[in-house]
């Protein structure tokens, strides 16, 4: 009963690598029974470092940080590693480039479960680099997935109440109201479903709180998680 050992980058925020732990712990014990958990090393990045390397633009310095980690971890024994943020993935280039073992690309586990839904349009949340930047939206085109995105005040409060609120652990029903109705909107525009794609939005906004279909980035990603340590 050996199970792929997998590593999680995570820290970004520390918030959505708690449910990315626990998450994949509960399915695989589900699966497995007993007292199973799941073998997992998880490297916790400080959020502020890439926090600034976004906000100053250095992109290449986040890429270095992210793919030393990568690669210390797989040194230590890694058969995969996961990287927990969407926005990170901006870098998933170097980061794949330092590596031999699997990366289990947010983008390839969102497009899949999306496409196997029959949903061909979505709307997308997260912060302003993947609601902006090219790497998410042009990956998702790229996979057979078309975007759209909320207008550009609310793709501000958007990002705002990401990184004040959700990723230092604060819930506010406003905020989620706001959510929802951004969500009412992009569906109303054509939207079949609505890509969480931020780690943190699954803790202010769940599928019972809208009749417009949600994928979770958080969820999703999970279970390619879960399928590769238990295969
Ligand atoms: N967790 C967030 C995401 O999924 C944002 C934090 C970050 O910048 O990595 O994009």
């Amino acid at each position: 009963n050996l199970m792929n050992p997998l590593v999680i980058i995570g820290g970004r925020s520390p918030e959505s690598t708690v449910s990315y732990y626990l998450h994949i712990n509960r399915q695989i014990n589900q699966q497995k029974g007993g007292n199973y958990s799941a073998p997992l090393l998880l490297h916790s990045v400080e959020f502020q470092e890439i926090v600034d390397c976004q906000k100053s633009g250095n992109w290449s310095k986040a890429g270095e940080i992210l793919a030393t980690a990568a690669l210390t971890l797989q040194n230590a024994g890694a058969q995969a590693i996961l990287l927990a943020t969407n926005t990170m993935h901006k870098v998933a280039a170097p980061i794949e480039e330092a590596i031999s073992v699997p990366f289990l690309h947010i983008l390839d586990a969102v497009t899949q479960d999306a496409k196997k839904q029959g949903f061909h349009t979505v709307g997308l949340l997260g912060t302003h680099f993947t609601m902006q930047d090219s790497f998410y939206k042009d990956g998702l085109t790229k996979r057979g997935v078309q975007t759209l995105v909320p207008n550009s005040d609310e793709q501000a409060e958007i990002h705002r109440i990401i990184f004040d609120e959700l990723c230092v652990g604060k819930i506010s029903e406003t905020s989620k109201q706001f959510y929802l109705q951004t969500i009412a909107n992009l569906a109303a525009q054509g939207a079949r479903a609505i890509i969480l794609g931020c780690t943190e939005i699954g803790l202010l906004v769940q599928q019972n709180d809208t009749p417009v279909p949600l994928l979770d980035s958080t969820e999703i990603h999970v279970k390619k998680a879960v399928e590769f340590i238990a295969q």
